[in-house]
């Protein structure tokens, strides 16, 4: 019903309301004149229509108009504490509570469709510094702007969340170690190529990057790879920043791609 109204819109769900209103009093008179007919009383068919016709036209407006009003706000409300509930405001990507809710889905739908997929944990290079350097608005500007070069870098199948403050989590499905590593390279150069002006001041950022793909029949649950990933993004850190690292096959070891 709700659907229906959001659909159609205030305008036409008040005249559908009133034409209703006026279709079901009319049929009700009729039915009330008819029956009374046929006890020998007869009504005045003309007048009781014409009141049928003018009460529901004159009230079925102002009341519908203020109700369907208060429902279309109340949807409204919902769609935007939805989005708030889902999305982080800053990047426009996952939040960390929904990244964990859908990744945890997809795991479980890679389990039983039997399909692996990789995990891949960014964090921004020495961002207390853009902090300190700059200042705080331009941090956020440079969040800002990373979340906007990850939506045109992900596939609309890829989950893509903040972790929290500058550290994001990628769950790429059906994605294998090559594929994956191409995709990080993507991200630093579309980085590379981005210059963030924010007070006359020229801002560039890099990222280091953590890999894991996890086989098709690896898959258990959604924290070891996140771990795994974010690992294999220390050591790439440890490797001088501005690059990526895979976990390698077994688990055993962490190598510079
Ligand atoms: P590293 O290369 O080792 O990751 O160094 P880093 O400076 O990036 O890491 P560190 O953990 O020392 O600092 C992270 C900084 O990110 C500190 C914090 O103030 C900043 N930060 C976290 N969330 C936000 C945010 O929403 N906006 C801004 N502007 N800064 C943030
Ligand atoms: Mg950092
Ligand atoms: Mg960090």
């Amino acid at each position: 019903m709700r659907q229906i109204i959001v659909k159609l819109g205030h305008i036409q769900s008040v005249i559908a309301i009133t034409v209703f209103s006026w279709l079901t009093s009319v049929a009700v008179t009729l039915f009330v004149v008819y029956w009374y007919a046929r006890f020998g009383i007869n009504l005045n068919i003309v007048s009781h229509l014409t009141i049928a016709t003018l009460v529901p036209i004159l009230l079925a407006p102002p009341i519908s108009w203020y109700i369907i009003g208060l429902l279309l706000k109340i949807d409204q409300l919902e769609v935007v504490m939805r989005k708030a509930a889902t999305f982080d405001s800053l990047t426009g990507l996952l939040n960390r509570g929904a990244f964990m809710e859908q990744g945890n889905y997809a795991f479980h739908l890679a389990k039983r469709e039997r399909f692996g997929f990789s995990v891949l944990i960014v964090d921004l290079d020495h961002f207390k510094s853009i902090n300190d350097e700059f200042e705080h608005a331009s941090g956020d500007k440079v969040l800002e702007t990373f979340g906007k070069i990850v939506v045109k870098i992900a596939r609309k199948s890829d989950l893509a969340g903040r972790l929290g403050g500058e550290e994001f989590a990628f769950l790429l499905p059906n994605t294998s170690a090559k594929q994956a590593w191409d995709i990080s390279e993507r991200l630093h150069e579309a980085i590379k190529k981005t210059a963030i002006e924010h007070d006359g001041s020229v801002i560039r950022f890099t990222v280091s990057i953590g890999i894991v793909a996890i086989p098709k029949d690896r898959v258990e649950n959604i924290e070891k790879p996140l771990s795994m990933a974010d690992k294999a993004m220390y050591q790439a850190k440890k490797n001088g920043r501005n690059q990526s690292a895979i976990y390698k096959k077994r688990y055993k070891k962490l190598e510079a791609g």
